[in-house]
C-alpha cells in the first residue's frame, strides 16, 4: 500500500495485501494481521498467480504461509476463500467464517448442485430462453475450479469480536452482496474492514441466492442489502477498507449514492409495468438491450431483486403462467 493509501490512525499491525483474480473485478484485498496468532482476512482464489502473490508478499514481512494462525473468511464467493482449503492444508490453521458459509465452503460440490439447480429453475421462470439458461449453468460449473472445500473450524456471528493485532475488532454480519457476508469493525479506531458490502468504484450487485435450507423461502438479498447499507452508513467510521479497490473516506455519501442509485432503479422497473404484465427476462431487456448470457443472469437478479421490493411495498404482484412468472402493477 502506497503512503497515500495508508491514513491516519491504521494500526501498524495491519497490512493490505492485493493478489490478483481471474475475474473482470480485478484483484482483491487482503489483510494480514501481525500479532499472536498472524491472521489473513480472505485469502484469494484457488489461481497459482494468487499463491504465488501471496506467499511473495508474506515473505516481505518475513512469513511463510505455515505461521499463519488464523483466516477469516469474509464470505463464499471464490475471489475471497477460494484457495482457504489448501492454504489451510499446508498451515493448520483456524478456519472462521460466519456460519451462513459454513455448507457451501465445506461441502463445495453437494452445495454447488444445489445452487446450479436452483439458478436454473429461477431463470427459467424469470422467462429466460432455455439456450441462455444452460450456458450460464455451463460458465459456473467452469468457474467452480476457483475453489476447493475448507471446513471451517468456527464460527464468527453478528456482535461476536475477534483479536487482531493487540485490538478487538467486532463481527458485524452484514447479508445482500452474499448471504453470509462480514464485516469488522474497530469501534476505538472507528476503521471498518468492508469486504465487498462496500465498496468504493463498482456497485455491488447483491445477487440473488437459493434459501440456505430447502423448503424456506428466498431471502430477499437487495432488501436485506439496503438495510445493511443503513447500518454501516449509522456507524461512525472514518475508514472503510474494502474487499476490492481503494480505501473509502465518507461512508455516509457513498450509501447515501448508492441508495439513490436503487431506488431511481427500481422505479425505471415499476415504469416497464406500465405497458402491461411483464416477466424479469423482459424487463432487463428493456432496461439493458444488449448483454451477454453472463451479464444478462446479472440483470434479471437485480431485476428480481426490485421486484421483491416492489412486492413487499405492495406496488406490483406476481403470477406464475405456464411455468413462468409474470409481474404486473397493482
Ligand atoms: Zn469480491
Amino acid at each position: 500500500m502506497t503512503k497515500a493509501q495508508r491514513p491516519l490512525g491504521f494500526p501498524e499491525y495491519l497490512h493490505i495485501l492485493q493478489v490478483p483474480t481471474p475475474f473482470p473485478v480485478g484483484p482483491v484485498n487482503l489483510y494480514l494481521a501481525e500479532g499472536d496468532p498472524p491472521t489473513l482476512i480472505d485469502v484469494g482464489p484457488r489461481y497459482a498467480p494468487a499463491r504465488e502473490v501471496l506467499e511473495a508478499a508474506l515473505a516481505a514481512k518475513g512469513l511463510r504461509l505455515a505461521d499463519i494462525g488464523c483466516f477469516v473468511l469474509t464470505h463464499a464467493h471464490s475471489d475471497h476463500y477460494g484457495q482457504a482449503g489448501e492454504l489451510a492444508a499446508a498451515s493448520g490453521a483456524a478456519v472462521l467464517t460466519h456460519p451462513a458459509n459454513f455448507a457451501l465452503m465445506a461441502d463445495y460440490e453437494v452445495e454447488r448442485e444445489r445452487r446450479l439447480a436452483f439458478y436454473r429453475t429461477l431463470m427459467g421462470e424469470a422467462g429466460t430462453p432455455q439456450e441462455e439458461v444452460l450456458l450460464v449453468d455451463r460458465v459456473r460449473r467452469q468457474m467452480g475450479v476457483f475453489a476447493v472445500p475448507v471446513r471451517p473450524t468456527g464460527a464468527l456471528k453478528d456482535g461476536d469480536t475477534i483479536r487482531l493485532g493487540d485490538e478487538d475488532w467486532q463481527v458485524l454480519h452484514t447479508p445482500g452482496h452474499a448471504g453470509g457476508l462480514i464485516c469488522l469493525y474497530q469501534p476505538q479506531r472507528h476503521l471498518l474492514l468492508s469486504s465487498d458490502h462496500l465498496l468504493r468504484d463498482i456497485s455491488s450487485n447483491p445477487i440473488v441466492e437459493p434459501p440456505e435450507q430447502e423448503g424456506e423461502n428466498r431471502p430477499r438479498r437487495l432488501a436485506d442489502y439496503i438495510d445493511q447499507l443503513q447500518r454501516v452508513a449509522a456507524l461512525p467510521v472514518a475508514w472503510a477498507f474494502p474487499g476490492h479497490g481503494p480505501p473509502i473516506d465518507d461512508v455516509p455519501g457513498l450509501v447515501a449514492r448508492r441508495l439513490e442509485f436503487h431506488r431511481r432503479r427500481g422505479e425505471e422497473i415499476l415504469q416497464t409495468l406500465e405497458s402491461g404484465p411483464k416477466t424479469p427476462y423482459e424487463i432487463s431487456r428493456m432496461l439493458f438491450p444488449r448483454l451477454d448470457p453472463v451479464n444478462r443472469f446479472l440483470a434479471i437478479s437485480e431485476v428480481i431483486g426490485h421486484l421483491d421490493i416492489l412486492e413487499a411495498e405492495g406496488r406490483v404482484s406476481s403470477a406464475l403462467e405456464d411455468g413462468v412468472r409474470l409481474w404486473r402493477r397493482t
